[in-house]
């Protein structure tokens, strides 16, 4: 019970009024007073044990207005450099006095500290834990964010070095969306990737010269047969098994009666296109081996030049088909 959220405790009807109870309070009770009158053993004339209170302080201000804060505030001297590092060093000797005294140990060399400042002519401070100087860092890592001094950029990318890209079975998974955009950016220049904010990030992106990492082939031909080629590659296309993992049909069979109408099937095996497939394969069997991935991806295996003539045959395949036009 003791770590049980009350949250966990689900609405309960009080059995005098039949009414249901969600308060935290009225349930609290309705169980109080049903173990109590379950309770079997007698506490008559019996002295309850003086427990041992586990802190010797406690807080017991109940409220504090917004001009009690202000007062607080210009008491201290919080401009001054030395007024903070005062502060500050005595709460760390309170604490590491607290700590010897519950046997609690801290380690002042993986302790840290962050100054968050708008002046850029902040004096240094220096900051002692059990004796130690304790390190200035100018940005802390923590679950996977980074904060930084610099807290204009409290928008973070996420710039872990290198991605483990997720395991593929099968190739055409391998070059989808995800495993694609790991490889991507795990390909950046760590500069680029360690860049703290994103709009930072963007504008790099934007000045360098990144088209290294996608294929120039991906950029050839008409617009529209272009993006149908692509959403082909993502498998995000109209084809019905496309809309068919996404939800948007209930079939994913093809007009032609095979069951799954996917990009195999609509490039290598259905019937209905067999002239243009015929006209396809003999326009690129002398480029590279025929397959579904280099229909889809074009191949390093071959130059540029040829896979963008492997490209060009593929887009004509997709416009004479019209399988994708009214
Ligand atoms: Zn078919």
């Amino acid at each position: 019970m003791g770590k049980c959220r009350s949250t966990s405790i689900p609405p309960l009807i009080n059995p005098n009024t039949n009414e249901i109870s969600v308060g935290e309070k009225e349930k609290a009770d309705l169980l109080n007073s049903y173990f109590c009158n379950i309770s079997t053993s007698s506490d008559d004339g019996v002295t309850p044990p003086d427990l041992l209170l586990r802190t010797q302080h406690s807080l017991d201000i109940d409220e504090i207005t917004e001009d009690e804060i202000k007062d607080i505030l210009k008491s201290l001297e919080i401009g001054k450099a030395s007024d903070i590092e005062r502060r500050l060093n005595e709460d760390l000797q309170t604490l590491n006095d607290w700590s010897k005294q519950w046997l609690v140990d801290f380690n002042p060399q993986k302790t840290e500290y962050m100054v968050f400042n708008f002046r850029k002519d902040a004096q240094p401070i220096y900051l002692k834990f059990n004796g130690e100087l304790i390190k200035k860092v100018d940005d802390h890592k923590h679950l996977g964010v980074t904060f930084s001094d610099n807290y204009d950029n409290y928008y973070n990318t996420r710039n872990r070095s290198h991605y483990r890209v997720p395991r593929c079975r099968l190739d055409i998974f391998s070059k989808s969306f995800f495993p694609s955009s790991i490889r991507t950016w795990n390909l950046l220049p760590l500069d680029i990737r360690s860049i703290q904010s994103s709009p930072n990030f963007k504008n790099t992106i934007r000045r360098n010269d990144i088209s290294f990492l996608v294929p120039k082939y991906y950029f050839i031909g008409n617009r529209i047969e272009n993006i149908l080629h692509t959403k082909l590659r993502h498998r995000c296309s109209p084809l019905k098994a496309d809309l068919y993992r996404v939800n948007l049909v209930n079939d994913p069979s093809c007009e032609c009666g095979c069951p799954l109408e996917d990009s195999i099937h609509f490039f290598l095996e259905c019937p209905l296109y067999i002239n243009f497939r015929n006209q396809l394969f003999k326009n690129i069997q002398h480029l590279a081996d025929i397959s579904i991935e280099h229909i889809l991806f074009g191949t390093d295996e071959i130059t540029v030049e040829q896979n963008t003539i492997l490209f060009r045959n593929v887009h004509s395949y997709i416009r004479h088909t019209k399988r994708f036009f009214d």
